[in-house]
């Protein structure tokens, strides 16, 4: 059953979207947004470059002295108004979602949306809570740590979850006091235009949250090098991280990336099989793979290896692949044409270089569907040098590995330079924390893979991040540069 347009949603496609500058909206020369599901064409979307970006930075500086100077619970009240817009908003916010990234209407009402919303609530309540003074005991002064919000901020974000990750990203850097210019991706702008909207509406005062939509290589770039941006947050892949790590480097802007991931999942003999091979297909079924932290690299032991291949073929075998908008839907195409073909890309020279096809994958067409970019999941074998189970694919695609012992798994976990996200499959608690802790990445998961909630840091190290990461106090902290304030005693 697809679910209908809403009459909103219809409405906000219907003419060219602008950039949300300064509480104003601002045209420039547009380009289609495709829709994945079917090929056809969702909006005309304006794409800014360095012009849009200079004009959202100097609004962003004029929004900052009032709402900084905010008082507390103020600032509060308003991310919360702007959350219950949000909220009040948030079937259309799913659809839009959907629409734009492909991804199951289900998963875009029942997590995206609510679990980002919720974002803007959690550190909304941080904001009475939080030490912005801290006494310092040192013999014969009178000094202090004193927080501060920075100024104007930077995001850029990629497509694969557009609205949680710009919650997740400009939630506490509002709630901290500064403000934002945000380039969503040029793939998927459509919520993030959405939520411009109704920031306003919501009574966020003008400036205080601006989007300039555009390429990377034009309005990305031109927002990290912009010499008068504070600080800088990068979602994206660690070619472009590099890039932006640059560019603020050479304007000493503090710069926060959050990267690419090829996350392990370790699962040991005595591992429940029958649930971890649900959940690891729903691993690489959900978002159809595009996501930064699943696990993709699977380490079976030999023990349970043939038994552990057959339950998750058949779970892949089940998965319900059509349009993002139809509620039947489990998997959604994938983002784009271009994306598609990096995944086939991939399957060809892991297969050319050796790996065996467990399950094929490759391109696919849900019944009544005839464009769209439609791929099926894969799953190969082979050893851990082949390309397939060293880089980041981004689809539906898993690589299997048979292991013997402890000790051998932890070092193929960690031969990789990602760090973003493990998983450990065990009984044995004592084993699944021991290895959880020895495996190099942000995140180390036991018994499940995909886990989130605010006030559990999520971020990465090595090439999958810099800069601690997101959805945790510290993360608020991390939006407040801190200087001390002292006065000698003597
Ligand atoms: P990408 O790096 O190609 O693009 C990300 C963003 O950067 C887009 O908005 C793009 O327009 C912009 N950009 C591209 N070139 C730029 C440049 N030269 N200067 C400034 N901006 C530029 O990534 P993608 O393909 O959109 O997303 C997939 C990647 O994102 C994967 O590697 C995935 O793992 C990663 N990701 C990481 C996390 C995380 O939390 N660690 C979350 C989601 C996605």
């Amino acid at each position: 059953m697809k679910s209908e347009l809403y009459a909103s949603v219809q409405e906000f496609l219907a003419k060219p979207l602008p950039h949300h500058i300064g509480g104003q909206t601002h045209m420039s020369a547009t380009e289609q947004v495709i829709n994945p599901s079917d090929g056809s064409v969702l909006a005309d979307v304006a794409m800014g470059g360095a012009e849009e970006i200079d004009l959202a930075v100097t609004a962003a500086e004029e929004a900052f002295p009032a709402w900084s100077a905010l008082h507390l619970n103020d600032r509060a009240l308003l991310l919360h108004r702007f959350a219950d817009a949000l909220e009040k908003h948030s079937a259309e916010l799913a659809q839009l979602e959907s629409l734009d990234v492909g991804k199951a209407i289900t998963a875009a009402e029942g997590f995206d949306v609510p679990f980002g919303i919720e974002c803007f609530r959690y550190y909304a309540g941080l904001i009475p809570r939080a030490q912005y003074s801290i006494p310092l005991d040192i013999q014969g002064f009178d000094a202090r740590i004193w927080r501060a919000p920075y100024g104007v901020c930077g995001f850029i974000f990629p497509w694969n979850f557009p609205f949680t990750l710009l919650s997740w990203g400009i939630a506490p850097a509002l709630a901290a006091g500064n403000t934002v210019v945000v380039k969503p991706s040029e793939v998927t702008p459509l919520t993030t235009l959405y939520v411009a909207q109704l920031a306003s509406e919501a009574g966020l005062p003008p400036g205080v949250l601006n989007v300039v939509t555009g390429n990377g290589s034009k309005a990305g770039a031109a927002l990290a090098s912009h010499p008068r941006i504070k600080h800088m947050s990068f979602t994206g892949s660690p070619a472009v991280g590099k890039r932006i790590g640059e560019a603020c480097g050479g304007n000493l802007v503090p710069c926060k990336l959050e990267l690419g991931g090829k996350g392990a999942a370790v699962v040991f003999e005595d591992a429940d099989v029958d649930s971890t091979a649900a959940q690891l297909a729903g691993a690489i079924t959900m978002n159809t793979g595009q996501v930064c932290c699943t696990a993709t690299r699977w380490m079976v032991h030999e023990k349970i290896y043939d038994r552990f291949v057959d339950k998750v073929i058949a779970a892949l075998r089940q998965t319900k692949i059509g349009p993002g908008l139809d509620r039947e839907t489990q998997m959604g195409p994938l983002v784009s044409e271009i994306q598609r073909q990096r995944v086939l890309g991939y399957l060809d020279r892991g297969k050319q270089s050796g790996a065996r096809a467990v399950l094929d994958g490759g391109v696919t067409a849900p019944a009544g569907v005839e464009k769209g970019f439609y791929v099926a999941p894969a799953l190969l074998e082979g050893t851990d040098d082949n390309v397939c189970c060293r880089e980041e694919i981004f689809g539906p695609c898993a690589y299997l590995l048979r292991f013997k012992d402890e000790q051998s798994v932890i070092a193929q976990v960690n031969k990789l330079a990602y760090g973003l996200a493990n998983s450990v499959w065990s009984a044995d608690l004592e084993r699944a924390n021991r290895v959880a802790e020895r495996m190099v990445a942000g995140n180390s998961w036991i018994n499940a893979h995909n886990l989130f909630a605010y006030g559990l840091p999520y971020g990465g190290v090595n090439l999958s991040g810099l800069g601690g990461g997101v959805n945790s106090p510290q993360t608020f902290y991390d939006y407040l540069r801190a200087q001390t304030i002292a006065r000698s005693l003597s």
